[in-house]
């Protein structure tokens, strides 16, 4: 099962994803964890990458991203994958599926989380996770059930993204819609695309998805 969740920065997207990892055991590519994982191993593209992370571009190579999700859908191929953040340009997609096909997998979902600018600087601006699990907590809207605790790992340590600053932030929403807007429209045309209204709660966000999951019979 491969779903695609699109949408722009502080959407939700990742804490979705999360609930569908802890419950019903998917695994969640999402390239920008990939990416900052690559980053605190200190390989030698560390340097580069996390000067290209903090501009909020999308100046990474598709050859070092298209790697980092061969490697992912090699290391768990009996896994229901959701792809988070990937693909970002209409050249992602057409790779992905490419990729997808020598494995034999097609795409079963794309969920578009819809929400507004001015709502997503005041989600992004009070973001933090974990630094092991990374599950994104909120500092009004989601904290940890036991305070200074992961609610899905039980670590204590914690840290903010360099790149959630409103800076950042503005240009993260352009490339988002200049670059990924038009990859919902391409799956919008294969009609397999789901919107969800993203300003909602994240329960409610939860329940909306689920009702999409069972009419594709999952
Ligand atoms: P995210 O965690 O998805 O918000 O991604 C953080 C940053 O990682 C983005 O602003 C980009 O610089 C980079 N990034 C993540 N995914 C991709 C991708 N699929 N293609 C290019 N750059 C990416």
């Amino acid at each position: 099962m491969i779903l695609i969740f699109l949408g722009p920065p502080g959407s939700g997207k990742g804490t979705q994803a999360q609930y569908l990892v802890n419950n019903s055991g998917y695994v969640h590519v999402s390239t920008g964890q990939l990416l900052r994982k690559e980053v605190l191993a200190g390989g030698p593209l560390a340097d580069e990458i996390e000067s290209k992370l903090n501009s909020g571009k999308l100046s990474i190579s598709d050859e070092i991203i298209f790697q980092l999700i061969k490697n992912v859908i090699s290391e768990n191929v009996d896994s229901d994958l959701i792809f988070d953040g990937f693909p970002r340009t209409q050249n992602q997609a057409l790779a992905l599926e490419n990729i997808l096909e020598v494995g034999k997998h097609k795409i079963d979902l794309v969920v578009d989380f819809k929400v507004d600018l001015a709502q997503l600087l005041d989600r992004v601006s009070g973001r933090f996770n974990c630094k092991i699990c990374g599950s994104v907590y909120h500092d009004v809207n989601k904290r940890p059930e036991v305070e200074g605790v992961c609610d899905s790992c039980g670590s204590n340590q914690f840290q903010r993204r360099s790149d959630d600053t409103v800076d950042v932030m503005k240009t993260r929403v352009e490339v988002y819609q200049n670059e990924t807007v038009p990859v919902g429209e391409y799956y919008s045309q294969k009609g397999i695309l789901k919107s969800v209204d993203a300003s909602m709660d994240a329960l409610k966000i939860r329940e909306v998805i689920e009702e999409y999951l069972k009419q594709i019979g999952l």
